[in-house]
């Protein structure tokens, strides 16, 4: 496949480059090879993204909800037709294995297309009697909204912004991670090839200084931002100087709790998928397992088991299901946090080395006996860590769980159906599962609570925070003024 694209960026419906900015090496994680090469937008190249985003957005917002979905629920074909070069590309971007890029990755971009595009239709006002009089809304874009990406899932990053943002009639300029910068290019490139109208959906390469320029710049209207808490602070700011709307899908420390009473191997499951899919490298991860000591050894045991047999390799190889770090900083970080683990006291009970190679790889790791102060209890890792704590009281580990600054996602192991909704309830997190972990269905809203977040993805949730109500009062009879 050939890995490097037309140009850096794609505005205005066409590939543009501009030399002059930053080159960025793109790196395949699994082999330390470059496989392209981009260059970080210039203040021109800014410029031009956000000219022909608000040049184009008044005729789009014009459009029908229906002729807007018509286009993105096309693109969604699209992408499902493409899946398999989609799930190359994203593989390569990334690391994660073709294993999960095949189902999970333009797949899920898909469905994001698919539902805003059957939604957009759908979109109304409300009617509101007074008497005589009466108030209508209007339910109207906010114009043009800036997509910033984290590297862990760029298709889907790209399409579960930018769908929800086309539907409503706005357009979008996506900045991608910079180590990640190749799949939402193709998303535009399929956008447009489905027809959507010049101008909507721009995306720019850069660092993050490229995207602070466009939470800065006055013709955006609203940033939305995958990212870390410490960046999420920075760009939540500096929207707010702007008075601008924004998203913030940020980083968690998620808790998992396995009741006595739970089904060992489904709560295994969910610790697998919950730490070590995409090697570790999801927000939403349950990275904080609380054991019941009861089945705390029974637990680990299984575990142990089942993690020898993930197969770590080519993660162009179907059969390989571990895939290497995206990138050797992350690599780095991930390992320096293992040795903190150790040095706190923390028992390593399975994997904790790097694995030698060009690829990035390490071990899938877990540690037990696990206390709450410790660093890898409280940070956020972003790699395959998991950490077991143990517990006897319901009382005493929700009040553990909740004590921590994030609140993204929460999961609870337990055959009790009381007990699952009221731990449901009392988790403070934007997503709780019980009985399973880490599932994100386009249907339902996502996102964090706490410094997890701010706003929903997703679910007809997403439509408010892409759109704006406008209240129309309509007086029927005579106007009186006091004087
Ligand atoms: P990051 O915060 O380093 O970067 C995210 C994006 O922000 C990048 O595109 C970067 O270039 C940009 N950026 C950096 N500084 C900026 C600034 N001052 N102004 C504007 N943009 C700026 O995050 P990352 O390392 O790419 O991704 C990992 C993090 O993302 C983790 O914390 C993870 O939990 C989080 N994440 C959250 C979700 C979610 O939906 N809640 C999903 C995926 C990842």
């Amino acid at each position: 496949m050939n890995t490097q694209p037309e140009a850096s960026h794609f505005i205005n419906g066409a590939y543009v480059e501009d030399t002059a900015g930053a080159k960025i090496d793109v790196v395949y994680p699994a082999t330390g090879e470059v496989i392209a090469t981009v260059h970080a937008a210039t203040p021109a190249i800014v410029d031009m993204a956000l000219d022909a985003a608000r040049t184009a957005q008044a005729a789009w917002a014009a459009m029908t909800g229906t002729e807007r979905g018509r286009i993105l629920r096309r693109a969604a074909d699209i992408m499902r037709a493409r899946n398999h070069d989609l799930s190359v590309l994203e593989t390569y971007d990334t690391g994660k294995p073709y294993q999960e890029t095949s189902v999970a990755d333009a797949t899920s971009g898909a469905d994001a297309l698919e539902y805003f595009g059957g939604l957009a239709g759908a979109l109304t006002g409300e009617h509101i009697q007074l008497g005589e009089d009466w108030v209508y809304t209007r339910r109207e874009p906010l114009g043009v909204c800036v997509g910033i990406g984290a590297w862990n899932y760029p298709t889907q990053i790209a399409c579960w912004k930018g769908a929800p943002a086309l539907a409503c009639g706005n357009a979008v300029v996506f900045k991608p991670s910079e180590t990640t910068p190749l799949c939402a290019l193709k998303v535009a490139e399929i956008l447009h090839e489905a027809g959507l109208p010049a101008g909507l959906y721009n995306v720019i390469q850069g660092m993050g200084e490229v995207g602070a320029k466009l939470v800065t710049d006055a013709r955006v209207d609203k940033v939305s931002l995958t990212g870390s808490v410490p960046t999420g602070r920075k760009v939540y700011a500096a929207a707010a100087a702007g008075m601008k709307h924004v998203t913030m899908e940020l980083g968690g420390k998620s808790p998992m709790i396995v009741f006595e009473d739970a089904d060992i191997e489904n709560a295994v499951s969910g610790a697998i998928l919950g730490n070590f899919y995409s090697s570790g490298q999801v927000c939403s991860n349950g990275t904080r397992v609380f054991v019941h000591k009861d089945i705390k050894e029974a637990f680990l045991e299984r575990l142990s088991e089942r993690l020898a047999g993930a197969v770590i390799g080519d993660p162009m190889d179907p059969a390989t299901s571990f895939g290497p770090m995206v990138s050797r900083n992350q690599l780095d970080i991930v390992l320096k946090y293992i040795e903190t683990g150790k040095a706190e006291g923390a028992r390593l009970v399975t994997g904790g080395a790097e694995i030698e190679g060009d690829g990035y790889f390490i071990q899938p790791t877990v540690f037990a006996d696990v206390t709450d102060g410790m660093t890898i209890a409280r940070e956020e890792i972003f790699g395959p860590v998991m950490a077991v704590f143990d517990f006897e009281d319901e009382a005493d580990v929700m009040a553990r769980a909740n004590d921590t600054e994030f609140g993204l996602a929460a999961g609870v192991f337990t055959r009790d159906l009381a007990r699952a909704h009221r731990v449901a309830a009392r988790f403070e997190a934007g997503t709780c599962y019980i009985n399973t972990y880490n599932d994100a269905p386009v249907e339902a809203p996502f996102g964090g609570v706490k410094a997890s977040g701010v706003g929903r993805e997703n679910s007809k949730a997403a439509i408010e925070h892409y759109s704006q109500v406008k209240s129309v009062y309509v007086r029927m009879g005579d106007v009186e003024a006091p004087f």
